[in-house]
């Protein structure tokens, strides 16, 4: 994505109800047997963010913590706050990235060797990045193979 293509839309949005939004249909489309659980430490926070390019983040790492995850294993989401930021957690038991492999995540088209017969194109965290930046946030990540991976997003607050 070329990111100064990309119409940038600030609006003062409820992030808490816009994750949820977008927690909602997803957890409602996985197995009984693995959940995703929603932890924030406030009821609503209001911010300046683009509505579509968050969502758009949110639905890619989101969809990554499906795809990548083992059956049975729960996902958490947890929004969290800093003094000037606001954190979004996506943290999964999945079958994680390969140490050697992480600077590669977020180059186009890439994708890691144990991905399996899991299908993707390898350009959703290119999207991810591009959207983070656009809001001058930042993205970063821990994972262990077979263990899981969190991810993390830092907005900044704009009141
Ligand atoms: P798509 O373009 O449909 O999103 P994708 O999921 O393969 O395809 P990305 O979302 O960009 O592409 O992710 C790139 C690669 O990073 C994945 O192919 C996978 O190897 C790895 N990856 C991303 N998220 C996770 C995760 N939560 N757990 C394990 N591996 C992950
Ligand atoms: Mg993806």
């Amino acid at each position: 994505v070329e990111a100064d293509r990309v119409r940038f839309n600030p609006k003062s949005i409820d992030v808490i109800k816009l994750t949820k939004a977008i927690l909602e249909p997803i957890r409602e489309s996985i197995s009984l047997f693995s959940n995703i659980i929603f932890i924030t430490e406030k009821e609503t926070f209001v911010t300046n963010v683009d509505e579509f390019l968050l969502s758009t983040i949110l639905t890619n790492l989101l969809t990554n913590a499906v795809k990548y995850s083992k059956a049975n294993k729960d996902i958490i989401v947890k929004i969290e706050f800093e003094e000037e930021n606001v954190l979004f957690k996506i943290i999964d038991q999945g079958i994680g990235i390969p140490k050697a492999e992480q600077k590669n995540l977020f180059q186009s088209f890439y994708r890691a060797s144990n991905v399996g017969d899991i299908s993707g194109t390898g350009l959703g965290l290119t999207i991810v990045q591009d959207f983070v930046d656009i809001h001058q946030g930042s993205i970063s990540f821990k994972s262990e193979v077979d263990k899981g991976t969190t991810f993390i997003v830092k907005i900044p607050i704009i009141r």
